[in-house]
């Protein structure tokens, strides 16, 4: 068969899985996987590669859908629809987050798994790329409620997760807890199986410095970025959109390590101080409360209006597409660190290059919490603990490592930091599939 028919199965096997075609022309209704599809594309053309290679990572190589019917405790149950997504494993186990939102369906949990593959190439960890995620509310779901959705995903995934094979981690709306779960779940049937999941309580095999791992890198990357744009860290202005794990930890750090956090929110709001927020009191008050509104020291603000305040540094670490075209224009941040997965749509990126503002994308800089998963994987299957200072070092070290080939690449190329970090990213993809005759 020729170079027609390999190219037509190809054309079959995207069809099938739902990849879309090459898009010249981004606009804010891409649906999150199209915008990741963008921005792969864009590597792939400049990397000039084969029509075969394309089409395998445009792709996902495998995709589960189940329905989980959970007893809630008033007696009702609630069929929920779960997803896991295998997007490509050339370079290792796949890896990735679980996610618990109503936003989650196939096509955002495509998307995110597609990421992983480029962030864990970029970061150089042994790794495909996978994501998966449950549709439902857990923020109205009892402990017990959550409990059993979780165990009943994790029976039904459990087919093609493993040690070796594809491991899961906390993503929006799981935690350390939820992995507890899985990771019991899965023991059932298959015995004690501490490396099946990462982002463990410390207590069940997970590594020290896992929780604030996403937000320790976010910060490292930060600085790191800062320093090569010439700006200092030290009381520069830092807004951040979420308060969960990465928000609250990417906020810590900042100001544990001299930046001022001046504004911060949730689902519900944010609030804002230009003189800086005291971050542990905000989450002393957000506990109390149920939100960061409403605290003493600072103004009441919209989510909205947390994107657009005075700062230096922008951190969105909540969800997909809300740096939009309809407010790119208004940012006042001279730099954007995407914490968050999928923060800034493919128009509001061109917005945000054309008026000279720095973006440091997703897939680098929120890589630390899968570099510390990789850590606690080996850990649990050497079945030796590290300390601290070392998940802490190593993780430094191959943050500023990425961060700098980033920058290199981007100067050298004279292209943005998202077209450079997706460039090494999927080159690295490329190439491990190619050498291990994938395709
Ligand atoms: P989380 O559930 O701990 O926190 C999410 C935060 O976002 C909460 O403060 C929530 O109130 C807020 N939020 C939710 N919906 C919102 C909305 N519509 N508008 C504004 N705020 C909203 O989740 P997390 O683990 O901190 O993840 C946040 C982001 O970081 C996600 O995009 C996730 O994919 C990404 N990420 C997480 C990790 C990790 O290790 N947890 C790693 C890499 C990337």
């Amino acid at each position: 068969m020729g170079d027609e028919g390999k190219l037509e199965h190809g054309d079959q096997a995207q069809e099938a899985l739902g990849a879309v075609r090459h898009v010249e022309e981004a606009t804010d209704a891409m649906t999150p996987f199209e915008a990741a599809t963008y921005f792969f594309h864009r590597s792939a053309d400049r990397l000039n590669m084969r029509d075969e290679v394309r089409a395998v990572l445009a792709t996902s190589y495998r995709e589960l859908a189940v329905q989980i019917p959970v007893k809630y405790e008033d007696g009702s149950i609630h069929v929920h629809r779960g997803y896991r997504v295998q997007h490509n494993g050339a370079r290792g186990p796949y890896k990735g987050g679980i996610r618990y939102a109503d936003s989650v369906d196939m096509d955002e949990v495509r998307a995110l798994a597609a990421l992983m593959t480029w962030k864990n190439g970029l970061i150089d960890v042994p790794y495909g790329g996978a994501k998966g995620g449950v549709h439902c509310d857990p923020t109205t779901m009892s402990h017990l409620e959550k409990e059993r959705l979780t165990r009943r995903f994790t029976a039904m995934i459990s087919y093609i997760i493993g040690v070796n094979r594809d491991i899961p981690a906390p993503d929006m709306g799981t935690d350390a807890q939820t992995m507890a779960w899985m990771m019991d779940e899965y023991g059932r049937k298959n015995g004690y199986t501490p490396g099946i999941v990462t982002g463990k309580p410390v207590e069940l095999g997970g590594s020290p410095g896992r929780e604030e791992a996403t937000g320790r890198g976010v910060v490292i990357c930060t600085k790191e970025a800062a320093k090569r744009k010439d700006m200092p860290f030290r009381d520069a202005a830092v807004a951040i959109q979420g308060f969960g794990n990465v928000g609250y930890w990417t906020a810590a750090l900042a100001q544990e390590q001299g930046a001022k956090v001046v504004a911060v929110s949730d689902i519900r709001g944010g609030i804002y101080n230009a003189d800086g927020l005291d971050v542990d009191t905000v989450l002393k008050h957000s506990r109390d409360a149920g939100s960061v509104q409403g605290y003493h020291d600072a103004d009441d603000v919209s989510n909205q209006d947390v994107l657009e305040l005075p700062c230096d540094i922008l951190v969105p670490a909540a969800i997909h597409g809300v740096i939009r075209s309809d407010n790119a224009s208004k940012i006042q941040a001279r730099m954007i660190v995407e914490a968050a997965n999928g923060p800034t749509t493919p128009t509001a990126d061109e917005i945000l290059v054309d008026r000279g503002i720095t973006v440091v994308p997703d897939i680098l800089a929120n890589a630390g919490g899968v570099t510390v998963s990789y850590f606690e994987w080996v850990q649990n299957i050497q079945q030796f603990r590290w300390e601290l200072e070392q998940v802490n070092f190593e993780l430094k070290k191959r943050m500023t490592r990425a961060t700098q080939q980033v920058f290199e690449r981007a100067e050298a190329n004279r292209t943005t930091l998202r077209d450079a970090a997706f460039d090494i990213g999927v080159g690295r993809v490329a190439s491990a599939a190619e050498v291990r005759g994938y395709v």
